[in-house]
C-alpha cells in the first residue's frame, strides 16, 4: 500500500535522478563543445605553421643549369621544397619567415659523390679495426654527418664502410640525427686480398675466407650474390675496387682485381635493382675492365692513359677526382708512424698524381663529377676539392655545376637535387663571396637549408 510518505520518498528520489542526469547531459554536451573548439583551434594553428613559407633574399643567386649568376632574386620555399623563384625582392604574409641574404652567393645545397661516413683518418684508425665495436662506429658518424652536412653538402653517396653507413642514412631520414641525404654503397665490393677485402692484413687465423655476404666475390655467381645481398641489407648502389689501393694493408696500391666478366655480372645483376656502379681505381689496366664492364663512375682514376680517358668518353663514364684525398695521403705519409709501412710508399706514388691526371682528363673531354673521398681527410673539408680543381684548370662555375647539377644527374635525381628551381627539394647553401672571384669561400659555407629546415645561419 502507498502512503503519502513512501509517495514523497519517490518523488523526491525521481527529482533527483532527473536533475542529476540534466546536469551530467549538459557537462556532456559542454565537454563536446570544448573538445570541437580545442579541435579547431589545433588545426588552425597547424594550417598557418603548414602554409608558413619561407622567402629568402638572395643577392647573388647561382644558376646551375646555365652556369650563370643571377642577381636580386626571392626564393620562396614551402615545407621541403622551392615553390617558386622570383625577380626582386618578395614579402609573403606576416606569418611567413623572410631570411636576409642579400649580400650572399646562394647556391643548391652542394653533393659529394665520395665520402666515408664511418670513418676519419687519425693515427689510431688501423688498430681500431679491432678495438671499435659497431657501436664505437655509429657514434663516431653522428658527428663527422653533421659536419658534412654544416660544411654545406646536403647530399653524399657513401663509398663504403661495414653498414653502418645504411643505418646512418636511415636515423639521418627519420630526423633523429643531422646529417645529408645519403645514397650508400653499404660494404664495398672487392677480390680475395682486394682492396675491399675485410680481412686484409690479419694474421692467418683471423683471416677466415669471406665470402659475397661480406662482400668478396670470385666468380660470376659470387657477383650476383653480393648485388642482391647489398640490396638486401639497403644500400642503394654498389661500389667495387676494381684495382689495389692505397690505405688497404696490402702491397699492391693499382693492379687489376676483377675481371671483365665479373664486372660486367655486377654491372647487370645492380640494374636489376636501380643501382649504378662506382669503381675505385688507380691501375690503368683495372681502370678500363671497370669501363667496359659498364660502371657509371671511376673514383680516383690516378694512373689513367689517354687511351682510358678516350674509352670513358666513349662510355659515358664519369671521373670522380677526390684531389683532396691525394694531397692528404702524400702529407700524412710523410709523418713517421701515421700510416702502417706497407702504405707509405703507396701513398707517396699515388697521392702526388691524383690532380695531374684530372687536369689531363678534364682538358681530354672526360666527363667529370665531384668528389673527394672525405673520410680519408677530415670529414666537413669536403669543399677544398674546389680550390684543388680550379687550380688544376677547371672554371670555378663548372666545380660548382659538377657538385650540383651533375652529380645529382648520376644519383638520378636531376629533377630534385642540384638546382635551385620550383619542384626541387629545398637544399640551399650561402657562402659571403662570389665563388667565380674567389673559389676559397666556399670552404666556409655560412648558411644551410637542407629539405626546407634550416641547419646553419
Ligand atoms: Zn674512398
Amino acid at each position: 500500500m502507498y502512503t503519502q510518505k513512501n509517495n514523497d520518498r519517490f518523488l523526491n528520489y525521481f527529482i533527483l535522478n532527473y536533475i542529476t542526469n540534466l546536469v551530467t547531459q549538459q557537462l556532456y554536451i559542454i565537454q563536446g563543445l570544448m573538445k570541437f573548439f580545442y579541435t579547431l583551434i589545433f588545426a588552425l594553428i597547424s594550417t598557418t605553421i603548414l602554409s608558413q613559407n619561407t622567402y629568402l633574399h638572395c643577392g647573388k643567386l647561382i644558376d646551375t643549369k646555365t652556369g650563370t649568376i643571377l642577381t636580386e632574386k626571392t626564393v620562396v620555399v614551402s615545407g621541403n621544397k622551392i615553390i617558386k623563384v622570383e625577380s626582386g625582392y618578395l614579402d609573403g604574409n606576416p606569418d611567413d619567415i623572410t631570411i636576409n641574404l642579400k649580400n650572399k652567393t646562394v647556391m643548391p645545397g652542394l653533393i659529394d659523390m665520395h665520402v666515408h661516413l664511418e670513418q676519419e683518418t687519425n693515427p689510431n684508425a688501423y688498430l681500431e679495426k679491432y678495438t671499435a665495436s659497431e657501436a664505437d662506429v655509429a657514434y663516431n658518424s653522428v658527428g663527422f654527418a653533421e659536419a658534412t652536412l654544416l660544411a654545406g653538402f646536403t647530399t653524399v653517396r657513401d663509398l663504403g664502410g661495414s653498414g653502418v653507413n645504411i643505418s646512418l642514412k636511415k636515423a639521418i631520414n627519420k630526423g633523429r640525427i643531422d646529417g645529408p641525404r645519403i645514397f650508400t654503397a653499404g660494404k664495398s665490393l672487392a677480390t680475395t686480398g682486394g682492396h675491399a677485402d675485410p680481412t686484409n692484413g690479419n694474421k692467418r687465423s683471423e683471416i677466415g675466407d669471406p665470402g659475397p655476404k661480406d662482400g668478396v666475390v670470385n666468380s660470376i655467381e659470387d657477383a650476383k650474390k653480393a648485388v642482391r645481398q647489398r640490396y638486401k641489407n639497403g644500400a642503394d648502389l654498389i661500389k667495387i675496387t676494381a684495382t689495389g689501393g692505397v690505405l688497404s694493408v696490402a702491397k699492391s696500391s693499382s693492379n687489376p682485381q676483377f675481371t671483365v666478366e665479373e664486372i660486367k655480372e655486377i654491372t647487370k645483376t645492380a640494374k636489376d635493382y636501380g643501382f649504378h656502379v662506382a669503381a675505385h681505381a688507380h691501375g690503368d689496366e683495372g681502370m678500363q675492365r671497370a669501363i667496359l664492364g659498364g660502371v657509371k663512375t671511376i673514383e680516383h682514376g690516378t694512373l689513367m692513359s689517354t687511351k682510358t680517358m678516350d674509352l670513358m668518353k666513349k662510355y659515358k663514364a664519369y671521373l670522380v677526382p677526390t684531389i683532396t684525398a691525394g694531397k692528404e695521403v702524400t702529407e700524412k705519409a710523410a709523418i713517421d708512424g701515421y700510416y702502417p709501412a706497407i702504405i707509405v710508399p703507396k701513398a707517396l706514388e699515388i697521392g702526388p698524381q691524383i690532380q695531374n691526371t684530372f687536369s689531363k682528363a678534364f682538358k681530354r673531354g672526360v666527363r667529370i663529377a665531384f668528389g673527394t673521398d672525405a673520410g680519408v681527410f677530415k670529414h666537413g673539408q669536403n669543399a677544398k676539392e674546389f680550390a684543388y680543381m680550379v687550380e688544376a684548370g677547371m672554371p670555378a662555375m663548372t666545380t660548382i655545376q659538377c657538385a650540383t647539377i651533375v652529380n645529382a644527374k648520376i644519383l638520378n635525381m636531376r629533377t630534385q637535387l642540384g638546382q635551385i628551381a620550383p619542384d626541387f627539394f629545398a637544399d640551399i647553401v650561402a657562402v659571403n663571396e662570389d665563388p667565380t672571384k674567389d673559389i676559397s669561400t666556399m670552404e666556409n659555407v655560412v648558411f644551410v637549408m637542407k629539405d626546407g629546415k634550416v641547419f646553419k645561419q
